[in-house]
């Protein structure tokens, strides 16, 4: 090293030594070019293997190090081979589950041997388990040495090792070192006084390089002041990102609709209840946007059933009667499925065209689909995001209507807009959402639209009664079950598991639905899953739509926008394990109706304190706000509310929920550095963002 050139933080990664062109071009794919960008590829986690816990004390959900003597090992046939070890340390037991083992690996797993091991722990059928854990053999009586450290556990790409990843941070570090003044401090110096914050250099030394005496239970919760001071530029980052994106996008031109003296007039006409107020007010906003030739961006938020479609349903016809298509995107094939028939049924007797894209279309009829877009006539296209991939052109697209954007993200949403863009004539833009997004987080994920609310249920709604049973009652609630459809109502039984793959839900939905129909003979139960084929999941939903079948078993696939009226009942099995969004989501699909409805959340005993918490705002709130925000309250470290629900994008260090107390000061400090600062800006979005804003091929 001595006598080499000193490196700096903007050289090439291609300096540090042992970089060839094949492990440049990971790199890169995973957005690392210069030195710098090293460093701000941050650890997602931290192994700790600085202590051992004893099985007694394990909580799932935890990643744990654990030590213990082999009891029993054995095969457990039965759906889905696996291999059980089930190891104690004299305060407990815990199994080790394999479904992927070799011969070799089950004979080297006697009883009597001591193992080491590292995974999370998780809920077993009986018992706490950890699946395929890292694990050694270790002598029984020797005290082995514990880490000093934690471990960074960095994001990766394929054929990219963490051993590899940690030596080049490790370079990365080291340059540093001797290049403090390569890395720019782009926050405000008021921002990093007030908030008592350390200088960059030592957060990123601290967070790549915990020291040993660190305080690892901050580390691992993404509390630490090192943490909390990259989070805040990071979010600062994102920020931005979308205030700058708003500007842009308010300097493009759009076509304008006039007021629909026809479509709309007449659609209403036709409809068999009256707008809420709500609808009414959103509609008459929505109405005045599409009028101007300003691109609108606007974010409807409105509860489930709320009455979203209709909303949309009257921004389409506004854009058709001024000779313009409407793109309608959903994210599952049976929402998408679902807008056609509803649409359909609206807007044919108008004389209006539908037609349906997903990527399930067989060529030809997607053929037929994608011409008919490129004639030059108005058209409603509803689909799945099939509609906006590269061979699908509109000839005259003036309206682009996302529904539940938080399934997509924000990052496909900014896709979208990108795709837009390249048009001749820029869409309006208009984002519909169920998912209650608490509203200081609504500020930073959606900062570059307009928003308007539904608050407001259509009128004769009532409301949905909620309990909580333990599923050793399965039984009474079978019996329910069983009055219910002979009163001529139907029933939804959501099966989840969260944290195992979707095959394994699917299974779990399928066993479900066989004792269910042995304990329910004379009524028609349906099954409903993700890995079914489109045709046969839309068979099934008609089924049910039409009454015929009576009950329902289901994965989480029917979470979002599923409407039959007639469901009266559902039951949720292990509601413990859902984010309360998700629950409020899936009991959106009762109560809408005029019957009275009833949701029960079946939990698994022994259901701890938290999960009692949480089950309880559930059982005493309607409100998606308000669960929203008390579940935000109440989160404690650990417990993970999928950012997917939230339509959050990936974030390096940051987490939105998490550190949402910091958002006030974020968008004052985006403020100020707009104002003050601007040359900043584009540095601080290209250190977080980097070759992320690129979005065409998300
Ligand atoms: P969401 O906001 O969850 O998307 P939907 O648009 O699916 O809600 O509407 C839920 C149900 O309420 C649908 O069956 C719809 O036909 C009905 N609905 C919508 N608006 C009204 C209204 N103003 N009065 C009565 N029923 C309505
Ligand atoms: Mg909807």
């Amino acid at each position: 090293m001595n006598n080499k050139k000193q490196l700096t933080l903007a050289d090439p990664v291609t300096s540090l030594s042992g970089i060839g062109s094949k492990l440049r071009d990971k790199l890169e794919r995973i957005g690392i070019v210069n030195i710098q960008d090293l460093l701000f590829h941050l650890p997602y986690r931290y192994i700790d293997r600085t202590h051992l816990t004893p099985i007694g004390a394990l909580r799932p959900g935890y990643d744990a190090y654990i030590q213990g003597d082999i009891e029993l090992t054995q095969i457990k046939y039965g759906k889905r081979r696996s291999l059980l070890c089930r190891i104690s340390d004299g305060t407990g037991s815990v199994i080790l589950r394999f479904f992927y083992f070799s011969k070799s690996q089950e004979k080297g797993l006697q009883r009597g041997l001591t193992l080491r091991c590292y995974g999370q722990v998780r809920r077993g059928p009986n018992s706490l388990e950890i699946i395929h854990p890292e694990y050694r053999r270790v002598e029984d009586n020797i005290n082995e040495e514990l880490d000093e450290q934690l471990t960074p556990v960095y994001p990766s790409t394929e054929g990219l090792q963490q051993t590899r990843l940690r030596k080049l941070s490790e370079q990365a570090l080291e340059t540093l070192r001797h290049d403090e003044h390569g890395l720019i401090e782009l926050l405000p110096e008021l921002i990093l006084s007030s908030h008592n914050l350390p200088t960059l250099a030592n957060a990123l030394e601290y967070v790549h390089r915990p020291p040993p005496d660190a305080d690892i239970k901050s580390l691992l919760e993404g509390q630490h002041p090192a943490q909390q001071r990259l989070s805040f530029e990071e979010l600062l980052a994102h920020q931005l990102s979308l205030l700058e994106l708003r500007d842009e996008l308010r300097t493009e031109q759009s076509p304008e609709f006039a007021k629909s003296s026809k479509l709309v007039p007449a659609y209403l006409n036709n409809l068999p209840f009256k707008l809420t107020q709500a609808q009414e007010k959103a509609y008459r906003t929505i109405e005045k946007d599409l009028s101007k030739s300003i691109a609108m961006l606007r974010l409807v938020q409105g509860d489930v059933g709320s009455g979203k479609t209709v909303v949309a349903a009257l921004a389409s016809l506004q854009a058709i009667e001024a000779d313009y298509q409407v793109a309608i995107m959903a994210p599952t094939e049976l929402l998408a499925e679902q807008h056609f028939n509803t649409f359909q049924e609206w807007l044919n007797p108008l004389a209006v065209d539908v037609v349906y894209l997903t990527g399930k279309l067989k060529k030809s009829a997607r053929t037929e689909v994608e011409n008919r877009l490129l004639e030059k006539k108005p058209v409603v296209a509803i689909g799945t995001h099939a509609l906006f991939q590269e061979s699908i052109s509109f000839s005259r697209l003036g309206l682009v209507i996302i529904d539940e954007q938080h399934r997509f993200g924000v990052h496909q949403r900014l896709a979208l807009l990108e795709k837009g863009r390249k048009h001749h004539v820029y869409p309006h833009q208009l984002i519909m959402t169920a998912t209650p997004i608490p509203r200081t987080l609504t500020m930073t994920a959606y900062a570059d639209l307009d928003h308007t609310i539904i608050d407001e249920l259509p009128p004769n709604r009532q409301e949905t009664s909620t309990s909580i049973i333990s599923n050793e009652r399965r039984d009474t609630i079978i019996e329910r079950i069983n009055i219910v459809c002979n009163e001529g109502r139907q029933v939804y039984w959501v099966c989840t598991l969260i944290e195992e793959s979707e095959s394994l839900q699917c299974e779990t939905a399928i066993d479900t639905w066989e004792t269910l129909k042995q304990k329910l003979p004379r009524l028609n139960i349906g099954l409903i899953h993700g890995r079914m084929k489109s045709n046969e999941k839309e068979f099934v939903m008609q089924e049910f739509k039409q009454g015929r079948i009576k009950l329902l078993v289901s994965t989480t696939v029917i979470e979002v926008g599923v409407d039959v009226p007639n469901a009266s009942l559902m039951i949720i099995e292990n509601a413990e394990r859902l984010g309360l969004s998700q629950l409020h989501q899936l009991r959106g699909r009762i109560g809408r109706g005029e019957i009275k409805s009833d949701c029960v959340l079946m939990y698994q005993q022994p259901l701890g304190d938290l999960s009692k918490k949480r089950l309880e705002i559930m059982r005493t709130n309607t409100n998606g706000f308000v669960i929203a925000e008390k579940d935000l309250e109440l989160r404690g470290p650990g417990e993970v509310l999928g950012t997917r629900q939230a339509g959050i994008p990936d974030m390096r260090v940051a987490d939105l929920m998490r550190d949402a107390r910091l958002l006030p000061d974020i968008q004052q400090a985006a403020k100020t550095l707009i104002k003050d600062h601007p040359e900043q800006v584009k540095l601080l979005i290209r250190r977080w963002l980097g070759n992320r804003l690129d979005y065409s091929n998300v």
